[in-house]
């Protein structure tokens, strides 16, 4: 196997106070690619053999499980047959609370739309008093 991340954008809803990564839209350094950027990155990463692509980023405010679906299906058009392991707990819980959809329902629609496997970051720490100082968002 070779895995690649592709970073979609830096846009966070979180702003960990321990992260130098998730930036606020209006922040200097800001960005967040389009489908032809995605794809671009995903044309690159099977160029190069990759056979699976991990999709890192923020936790977009904005972004929904529409986002995502359109995401994974431009980049099985741009690498076809790649396996995409991609978003985080955090990131399936944003969509089902975004478009009042239950979480179950969402890990369904993703896996019917092309996810290949899930990520675990972000749901590291389990400790409620801890998270509240690391991410109180
Ligand atoms: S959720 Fe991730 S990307 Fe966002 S601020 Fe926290 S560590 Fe950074």
């Amino acid at each position: 196997m070779r895995n690649q991340n592709l970073h979609v954008t830096n846009i966070c809803k979180n702003l960990c106070g321990f992260c130098g990564f998730g930036r606020n839209a209006t922040d200097d350094g800001a960005y967040c690619h389009d489908k032809a950027g995605i794809q671009a990155q995903a044309r690159l990463a099977y160029g190069r053999k990759v056979t699976e692509i991990c999709l890192l980023s923020g936790v977009h405010p904005g972004f929904t499980l529409g986002t995502f679906i359109d995401m994974m299906h431009w980049i099985h058009e741009a690498a076809p047959g790649v396996h995409i392991h991609s978003f985080s707990p955090d990131e399936v819980a944003h969509a089902a609370k975004k478009g009042h959809i239950p979480t179950p329902e969402v890990i369904a629609r993703l896996k019917e739309e092309g996810l290949g496997t899930i990520q675990g970051t972000a749901a590291e720490i389990l400790v409620d008093s801890v998270r509240q100082v690391i991410c109180p968002r």
